[in-house]
């Protein structure tokens, strides 16, 4: 994956927008009003005051002094931070995984980098530890290495992998390589328990791996083979002393098995990993492996109670200030609760899937938050995960059971429309129509029926390139921009 590449795909993500998503996100945040959130203690009266104040008040805490002293970098962190928050941007416009390429210091020694994915550095009196340590393409490792070395020249004590995902494991071997060539002791690689199976799971499944995630991100994706392993391993949860400073590490299923959120007390700053990522959670993935939705709002919670003075994510911006803190992890627990438990109550009065898909929804009083948009994944996926992690692959159509293959099943529809030259006009005045899932569904029967038959790759392309184009989520706009390549290949174009 070439660094050009992704950032032409995620300009023309941004130049994509739904105009109507885009106000909505912003008109909201710049009309908020002022309040101040809870200030109860118990975890259920937590929930009850957030519910409250939202329904009141679909509001934010309002503009704070920032991060205190000059900005150590070029100030878009502090900036960015500042105008995601207030709605005087969106993550429409600058979407979590957005390359600022910038650092900014958020506490006493310590440092965030804000890139594709994010990196904290504390500086203690015995070296820096790292939370996450960046990806294996962008930015580069020797990337992050330049700019954590732009703010300290300590040796790295310790790095902690939040999770296993390629985009936050990669950043060990340039400082390895330095310490080596200095005469300094290794560091340390902290991570959960079950990394290491992962890593495993990903040398097994590499060309898969390659495959899906080219799709997502619609530029060639050369999955790594070869991982740096934790040393150091933990189980629930462990304190991690180093020099002057603790770092509580605990563990939670989310996003990940392998999942591990951290506490610095000293310093006030959370480093929620990817269970924040200003984005609705990604807790569905149509083309990933289970995610724990129970779990992740359990962790969400507890993170809450900490008070933390700032949160640093996996992805998008530092949130600043207790309120804003509580806030953007309440607010997403109570969404990720309410998706998790209107699915269960349907699964349990035995509705199929296509009923839970199509009558789930997030909270109304939610939809507005700039960091709960859908830029990355989409309720509708996190339903399905909370029926494959519950339930079976069988939705419930027993015609889904052991069906025919697609290529006769696309025969028998055209053969009842009276051939694919009628799927396609069908096809045609649905999109036309702007019934876009119905139109993608008969097209589908068309290139089932005659895979190689041009017309039908013209118009498949077209719809999927209106779909796209009307899409904000990028697993969801990577899987139709896939398509729409794929049939624009097939169509001669
Ligand atoms: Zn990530």
């Amino acid at each position: 994956m070439q660094a050009e590449s992704a950032s032409e795909s995620q300009k023309l993500m941004r130049n994509r927008l739904s105009r109507r998503k885009l106000l909505q996100a912003g008109v909201v945040a710049i009309g908020a009003a002022s309040v101040g959130l809870m200030a109860c203690t118990e975890e259920k009266d937590a929930a009850k005051a957030t519910r409250e104040a939202a329904q009141a008040a679909p509001a934010f805490a309002t503009a704070q002094p920032f991060v205190p002293g000059p900005p150590v970098g070029k100030g878009l962190v502090r900036d960015l931070a500042e105008k995601l928050w207030t709605g005087q941007t969106t993550t429409y416009q600058h979407h979590p995984f957005e390359v600022v390429d910038d650092i900014e210091e958020i506490a006493d020694r310590t440092l965030f980098y804000k890139s594709f994915s994010n990196v904290t550095a504390f500086e203690t009196d015995q070296g820096l530890v790292l939370i996450d340590t960046g990806s294996f393409a962008i930015p580069s490792p020797a990337a992050v290495h330049e700019a954590i070395r732009k703010w300290s020249e300590s040796r790295l004590h310790t790095a902690v992998y939040t999770h296993g995902h390629v985009d936050h494991v990669f950043g060990v071997p340039p400082f390895a390589e330095e310490a080596k060539g200095k005469g300094w002791e290794q560091p340390r690689v902290v991570g959960h328990e079950a990394i290491a199976a992962r890593f495993d799971r990903y040398k097994l499944t590499a060309g898969y791996n390659g495959v899906i995630n080219s799709r997502q991100l619609g530029a060639a994706v050369d999955w790594p083979t070869s991982y740096v392993y934790p040393d150091t391993t933990y189980d629930k949860s462990t304190v991690l002393t180093v020099g002057d400073t603790s770092f509580e590490l605990y563990h939670a299923r989310g996003e990940t098995d392998d999942h591990t959120w951290v506490w610095v007390p000293q310093r006030k700053v959370l480093c929620s990993g990817d269970l924040i990522i200003w984005a609705v959670p990604n807790a569905g993935n149509p083309q990933k492996v289970q995610r724990y939705c129970a779990e992740w709002v359990q962790a969400l919670r507890k993170m809450a109670e900490l008070n933390a003075e700032v949160l640093s994510p996996g992805h998008g911006i530092i949130v600043v200030g207790q309120d804003r803190v509580r806030q953007i992890l309440l607010d997403t627990a109570e969404f990720l609760q309410s998706l998790h438990d209107q699915t269960v109550a349907l699964m349990n009065e035995g509705a199929t899937l296509d009923t839970i898909i199509h009558t789930v929804k997030p909270p109304e009083q939610l939809k507005d938050r700039p960091f709960l948009q859908t830029v990355y994944d989409e309720p509708e996926y996190v339903v399905r995960n909370i029926w494959r992690l519950y339930g079976g692959w069988y939705d419930f159509n027993p015609s889904h059971l052991k069906p025919a293959p697609e290529a006769e099943q696309g025969a028998e529809i055209a053969a009842l429309a009276g051939g694919v030259p009628a799927l396609i006009e069908r096809a045609r005045s649905l999109m036309e129509q702007g019934n876009l899932r119905l139109s993608c569904l008969v097209i589908e029967w068309a290139a089932a029926a005659e895979p190689d038959n041009r017309r039908v790759h013209e118009l498949r392309a077209e719809v999927y390139g209106t779909r796209n184009s009307e899409e904000t989520a990028t697993m969801t706009k990577g899987v139709f921009g896939f398509a729409e390549r794929e049939s624009r290949a097939k169509a001669g174009e």
